[in-house]
């Protein structure tokens, strides 16, 4: 059997894994600690059609590993894995593409945590109990910003001083790096084109969201920013605002500026516009049976969705295909189908059954004959981390 790669995705209080065949995919053992340090910490582990639930009970990062490592133990995973493949979210401008972690590596992305201070800590926990608990492989930090740092200046650039991006690295940087990375590799192999001659824009469209004009496998733009709250609506993200909505929020609320920016972080966007959820699929079936409110929302991320398509259209000498990707973007018939409509100036028109047949892990074409190319492609991030990584360790 292929040697498997750990590929580990920590948080603040959560600790995601995964024992992946990089060459396969399959997942041998995943799993998801949550509300690590609290009396209900647990593990909830998957393991083929298995599933079980360990307590850790107070447990923290180190428990959860711990846990994992016996789990590896018990099921005879140890011994066939590898190398450790982290993500994580910023890489700055330092890094360009994964790299191994060493002691430099990992100091270099505790001076990104300034860029990211919410994730590159967290993020820090994983690789440093990882590299304790599993010493003797090979660590790789794979990095959501990485592949965005082929943009050009004049669409990382934000027309402020340039002291604050010279001095301060404030520009746009970019985020889902590994998913865009991903699906633009599928859609080119869907196209049967070679990858370096595609020009595509790719939607993720998840809880969190962003689009990407991909030229050539390279990314030339992207709607998020500085940090994951420039863009696209997403499930609690505003998105793209009037900067100067913060003093009038903070004006109108009594609020702070940092207490502004985590409702428009956490408060916004799906579920603050509708007053009921941050999940698509409620939104939908809520609309449906005539909530105003999930209706609009609906409205506003479908709309603001294909203004930013539209808008990303520019980075690209010709369009190749529009790719939809996420659990919206793979799921929801309707919001793609609203989203084909509105960019009907860009030449493109929905096939509504072939629409409806991409859910639940179906890929495929959805535009109807004549139309420009709209692809449905299924993202895995953890498949790249474990690629990357395999590769990595392998050199
Ligand atoms: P992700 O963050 O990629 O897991 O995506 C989560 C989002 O996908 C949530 O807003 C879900 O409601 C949405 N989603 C999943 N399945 C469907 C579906 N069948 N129809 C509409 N939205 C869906």
């Amino acid at each position: 059997m292929t040697d498997h790669v750990l590929v580990i995705n920590c948080g603040s209080s959560s600790l995601k894994f995964a024992a992946i065949d990089p060459i396969s995919g399959q997942a041998a053992l995943s799993g998801l600690a949550e509300r690590l340090g609290s009396p209900d910490a647990s593990l909830n582990v998957r393991q083929g059609d298995t599933r079980q639930s360990v307590s850790l009970a107070e447990g923290g990062h180190d428990a959860a590993m711990l846990a994992v490592l016996q789990l590896l133990d018990n099921s005879g995973l140890s011994a066939k894995l590898s190398a450790v493949g982290h993500r994580v979210v910023h890489g700055g401008e330092r890094f360009k593409s994964s790299v191994c972690i060493d002691d430099v590596v990992e100091a270099e992305i505790d001076a990104c945590a300034r860029l990211a201070p919410l994730h590159n800590p967290a993020n820090l926990i994983g690789i440093r109990t990882a590299r304790a608990c599993f010493a003797n492989l090979p660590q790789v930090a794979v990095f959501d910003t990485a592949f965005h740092q082929s943009m050009p200046a004049h669409a990382y650039l934000y027309a402020i001083p340039s002291a604050l991006y010279t001095e301060h690295g404030l520009r746009r940087y970019g985020f889902h790096g590994t998913s865009h990375r991903y699906v633009a590799a599928e859609a080119a192999a869907m196209l049967g084109r070679p990858l370096n001659d595609c020009a595509l824009i790719t939607a993720h469209l998840g809880n969190g969201a962003s689009a990407a004009a991909v030229l050539d496998g390279h990314s030339v733009d992207t709607t998020m920013g500085l940090t994951p709250l420039e863009g696209l609506v997403m499930g609690t993200r505003s998105g793209d605002i009037d900067p100067s909505l913060v003093p009038f929020i903070g004006k109108a609320l009594d609020l702070p500026a940092d207490q502004v920016i985590d409702l428009l972080n956490r408060k916004s966007g799906l579920l603050g516009l509708s007053g009921l959820s941050n999940d698509c699929r409620a939104l939908q079936t809520a609309a449906a049976e005539g909530h105003a409110g999930a209706q609009i929302a609906l409205d506003v991320f479908c709309y603001r969705l294909a203004k930013h398509i539209a808008g990303l259209s520019v980075a690209l000498p010709r369009l190749d295909a529009l790719v939809f990707t996420g659990g919206i973007g793979e799921n929801s018939v309707w919001v793609r189908e609203q989203v084909m409509k509105q960019l009907g100036l860009l030449g493109f028109a929905i096939d509504s059954a072939a629409n409806a047949r991409c859910v639940g892990g179906v890929a495929g074409p959805i535009h109807a004959a004549g139309s420009r190319t709209a692809l449905v492609v299924n993202t895995n991030e953890e498949l790249l981390i474990a690629r990357d990584t395999f590769a990595l360790a392998q050199s």
